[in-house]
This record gives structure tokens, sequence and C-alpha cells, in this order.
């Protein structure tokens, strides 16, 4: 996640809420992608530390637990860099130039200063932040869909281009052979069920089996899971779009909540700040005087109550919307009262964070060495593979 300041309810039910659900599934790392914040607002660095830190803040705030998952930040696990500086040389320049939201971001930002190296190789190191950690999953909207097929893309033409040995399939199965009779029995049935059915199911359990077996040398680990394909050895794995239920929150004015819009309600604002901004927010546009019956379905207010308040304070809303028996001021104060409920917890642990920035600091350092340990040994097989191993 990109740090541009603190976080709001879009990122609470759009992102963290399926973070905190995902780290108790997965082997989970989120960063705080701090080069990427350069990409675009490279002149504005003076608050660039501040957002960071509360951006881990709010993280932690919401549930992320660094004993769950790995929390860092990008420019503290300097692997990023040197991936994608590696791939930057088998990047073709189409490629970067035709990602959808680079033309749209350009066409947008004309005159600001966006015609830059750094602004067009983001997708790239973006796929480098991924295939870092030949991550399996990576959880993302469906405006993010491209960036995955992108890192997807660079992917498989480096392992076409460095996996690639003239006795492959001589070679892959005499790793099988060394499965053991009975594992590698499993394999092949694994194999052919995705080969000849296509079953994603039994890749993912090959893959899994290959982890699993620690006695397979490294270069028979990579020519099995290639196997698996049909290629030639994988050296950074495919990632998979791990496609969330995402709400769009809708925000002050109705459309959808950002900062940049400035309709935010912010996971760390007071009560007060959260009543106030609330009497700002349209309703519907059918309900003119207190006595004119409203219908909620017409009201981003009651999107906000379909989160944040319960069944009772819903049906209230509802029913006192339709009959005209509840005024507006009435019903964002009832929900007021419901996102209050809920950010309270959340913001308690913020302000315990606050007052230990050292003890958020050490968690990000602990992070960065855990994200590090696993960069290293992807970074060590890619210089392998593109011929600098001479260290
Ligand atoms: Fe919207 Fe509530 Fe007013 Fe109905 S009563 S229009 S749901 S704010």
């Amino acid at each position: 996640m990109r740090p541009s300041g603190r976080l709001h309810l879009g990122h609470h039910h759009g992102v963290l809420k399926s973070w905190v659900r995902l780290q108790h599934e997965y082997d989970c790392f989120f960063c705080i992608v701090d080069w990427h914040a350069l990409t675009t607002d490279y002149a504005q660095v003076d608050k660039l530390q501040q957002h960071v830190m509360d951006m881990a803040i709010d993280w932690l705030a919401a549930g992320v637990s660094p004993s769950s998952a790995t929390l860092f930040v990008q420019s503290h696990v300097p692997e990023h860099a040197e991936l994608h500086l590696l791939l930057s040389m088998i990047c073709p320049l189409g490629w970067l130039e035709r990602v959808p939201s680079y033309k749209e971001q350009l066409e947008r930002a004309t005159g600001e200063g966006l015609s830059t190296y750094g602004f067009l190789g983001y997708p790239l190191l973006q796929a480098a932040d991924i295939l870092l950690y030949r991550a399996g999953q990576v959880p993302v909207g469906a405006d993010q869909l491209p960036h995955i097929e992108f890192a997807r893309e660079v992917a498989r033409r480096f392992n076409h281009l460095y996996g690639s040995e003239p006795d492959f399939e001589l070679k892959a199965e005499a790793a099988i052979g060394k499965l053991g009779k009975k594992v590698g029995k499993l394999y092949r049935n694994l194999r052919r069920a995705y080969q000849e059915q296509g079953d994603a199911e039994a890749l993912e359990t090959a893959r899994a089996l290959l982890k699993e077996q620690s006695n397979l040398t490294l270069g028979d680990q990579e020519r099995l899971f290639g196997y698996l394909d049909g290629d030639g050895k994988v050296i950074l794995a495919e990632p998979q779009p791990l496609l969330g239920d995402f709400a769009r929150i809708p925000g002050l004015d109705g459309q959808k909540m950002s900062k940049s819009r400035d309709n935010a309600i912010y996971l760390r604002d007071s009560e007060t700040e959260v009543e106030e901004k609330l009497r700002r927010m349209p309703t519907d546009p059918a309900r003119v005087h207190r006595d004119d019956p409203g219908e909620p379905q017409r009201c981003p207010v009651w999107s906000l109550h379909q989160l944040y308040s319960n069944d009772e304070c819903m049906h209230w809303a509802l029913e006192g919307c339709r009959s005209a028996s509840i005024g507006c001021l009435d019903c964002k104060s009832a929900l007021c009262s419901s996102i209050q409920r809920e950010l309270a917890p959340l913001q308690q642990r913020a302000i315990d964070y606050e007052g230990s920035p050292e003890l958020v600091r050490s968690i990000l350092a602990e992070g960065a060495e855990h994200a590090r340990d696993e960069a290293r040994e992807t970074l060590a097989d890619v210089r392998r593979a593109m011929g600098l191993n001479n260290r």
C-alpha cells in the first residue's frame, strides 16, 4: 500500500478487514511501498516519513498483527530495487507503455511532471515487489488485475529466457525419481490432472507437495515446478490475483471515498469530526422537507448504515425514513454512534501505538529482516540465472 497519509473507512472496509482475515489463512507479506510514493510525489517528500508511520499505526490498530504476518517498509528491503533493476533489462518498453493505469494517469496529470523514468517503470517495480516473495496470490481489486497480469508476463518472460535447458525433460524425470515412489506417483497424478483437465486445485496441491520436499536440490525443485506447466524451470513464480469482496464505500459527497476527493472519514477522526462530516453528507434528494418520506436505497448515508449499524438500528432507519418519522439528522446521529462503536477499540490501539513509536519502528525492522531472508533467496536464484553468481 502506497503511503499517502492516514487511512480512511474506505481502506478499512476495502482492504484492512480482508488482510486481517487473510493473515490467518496465508503466509502474508504486507508492504508499505514508500518508493512507489516517490514515483508520483517525488517533489513532496517532507511528509513521507510521517505517512509511513501513520500507515503502520493504522494497520496495527486495525488488527494487522506482526505475530501473524510480515509488515515492512519497501525501502528497508533493498532487494526490491535490485530485482527491479534486473527485470528492467528484460522488460520491453511497450509493455510498460500499454499498462492502462499509466496511460490514464498520464493523461489526467498533464503538467504534473509525470513523464519520468520512475513513473513509467512503477508497474515493473510493483512486479518486483510481488515476484521477490514468489507470491502465490495477491489480494487486489478488479482495477488492479492488469498489474497482476503484467507481473505474470514478466515472470513468464524471465523463466522463458533463463529457465530453459536442452535436456529439461530428462532432468525433470530424474528429479521425479528422487521424490520416492509414493510422492513421485502422487506428483505425476497431480500433473496429469492439471495438464489434461486444467485442474487448478491439483496444480496448487502439487506445488505445495514440492515445497515440502526437503531432499530436493533447489534446481530440481525449480525443474519440477516448471514441469507442471511443461516448459522449463520456474525461477520466478507467476502470481494469481486473489479477488476480494471489496465494498465500495461512499464518501461524504456520495462518490467513492478517497483522500484526493477530500470526502473521507478517517479511522482516527474524533466523534465530533465524524459527526460534523456526516452532517455535510447528501441524502435522498426526494427528502426535501422533514415531512417528506424518503427511500434509503437512494441515499449514501444508508450505505454506511449497512456497513456499521446493527439490525435494530438499520430497521429503525429504514422504517423511519420511509414513513418520515425520523429526520435525516436523527438518522446521521445514529450512524455516527454506530461508526464510533466500531472505531473506538481501533482508535484506542492507535493511541497506544502513537505513544510508542519505538515499538512501531521495531515491528517494521523485524518485518524487514524476515522479508529480506525471503527476498535474498529469490535474488540469489535470479542472479545465478542471469550469470551474476560470482560473489
Ligand atoms: Fe438518508 Fe437516513 Fe435521511 Fe433516509 S433518513 S434520506 S436514509 S439520511
